[in-house]
């Protein structure tokens, strides 16, 4: 495996910070489009029509089972880019925790030579 070489430490802060702005926005789970039945027995939806949708769903898993909602049209884009943003956290967590190692690492190689 190759080396690479250690991270700046502007890089540490550059992800802390970006860190916390897509925390802010990120919502875990993923979307799906499905087409829906309606609650009126005439509608063509019920019939050979087509069904009403897309509707945007959104599945997660929490306590072990999936869970899901539809997302209203106005937030649909929110909650995409919520999405994408909690994608890109797990990116910038991992690179983090990557630089974290390495620091905790160092300090102790630090330690050892000088006594
Ligand atoms: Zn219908």
């Amino acid at each position: 495996m190759k080396k690479s070489p250690p991270a700046p430490p502007e890089r540490r802060t550059d992800l802390l910070r970006e860190i916390e702005r897509l925390a802010r926005v990120a919502i875990f789970g993923s979307a799906s489009e499905t087409y829906r039945t309606c609650g009126n027995p005439g509608c063509r939806c019920h019939g050979p029509g087509p069904k009403h949708g897309p509707h945007m769903y959104v599945t997660f898993r929490g306590d072990g089972k999936t869970a899901g909602y539809y997302v209203p049209a106005d937030a649909q884009e929110d909650i995409r880019a919520g999405i994408e943003a909690w994608q890109a956290l797990q990116v910038a967590l991992r690179e983090l925790a990557v630089i974290n190692k390495e620091r905790v690492l160092e300090r102790a190689r630090e330690r050892k030579s000088t006594p």
